[in-house]
């Protein structure tokens, strides 16, 4: 169900609903070119990607966001993230990325993780989004009710115990309480995850 796409250092995901592709993150401005070989190597054609999720506005998560939205991809802002999808513009900018289009704020479609199911669900998909913080304030993951996570940056469990973060604690207590199988990354390899239920069995089965 799910379909990785990469053209750069972000693992990028797409999850099939009935009017088209969910795509979960892009990566840096200026790999469009690599992004439409990525996806021909899939089959996939860009017309059939109907909406993008990013997990974080970091710049190797959000780089192609407008040139997605200028090919008629709605770009879905949740909005704990509104305050956010600007403050990777600089960076671009101070290494002077000709490539680098600014997110138009009146083309984004604002969602609250409370409506994301509904919203999903018009879509085909099964699941819900979720405030995920703790690598950035405005993180969000998308958990399938298929049992896989798509968790861009989060911290991975086996770091849990370096972080020593309530935030973070939380945050796994949840996932691992939703009984999932796979957690998808946006860096390192995908994790599976089903042999915990919660933060104090994973603890159990390090000790
Ligand atoms: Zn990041």
């Amino acid at each position: 169900m799910l379909k990785e796409l990469i053209y750069g250092n972000t693992r990028t995901y797409l999850i099939k609903g009935k009017k088209g592709y969910l795509l979960i993150d892009t990566d840096w401005a200026g790999t469009l070119p690599q992004f439409f070989k990525a996806l021909k190597k899939l089959n996939i054609t860009v017309q059939e990607i109907s909406h993008i999720l990013v997990t974080h506005y970091h710049p190797d998560h959000m780089g192609l966001a407008q040139d997605l939205i200028d090919l008629g991809i709605k770009l879905i802002v949740i909005d704990v993230q509104k305050d956010y999808i600007h403050q990777s513009d600089y960076i671009f900018e101070k290494e002077g990325n000709q490539a680098f289009k600014s997110i138009q704020d009146d083309m984004v479609l604002v969602l609250s993780c409370n409506t994301s199911r509904e919203f999903l669900s018009e879509l085909g998909i099964d699941g819900e989004i979720v405030h995920t913080p703790g690598h950035s304030e405005d993180s969000v993951s998308l958990i399938l009710d298929s049992g896989e996570a798509v968790v861009g940056d989060l911290y991975p469990l086996e770091q849990i115990v370096l972080y020593d973060s309530s935030i973070l604690i939380d945050i796994w207590d949840n996932l691992l309480g939703r009984r999932l199988n796979w957690i998808y990354y946006a860096h390192p390899l995908p994790d599976n995850v089903s042999a915990w239920s919660s933060i104090e069995e994973y603890k159990l089965s390090l000790s």
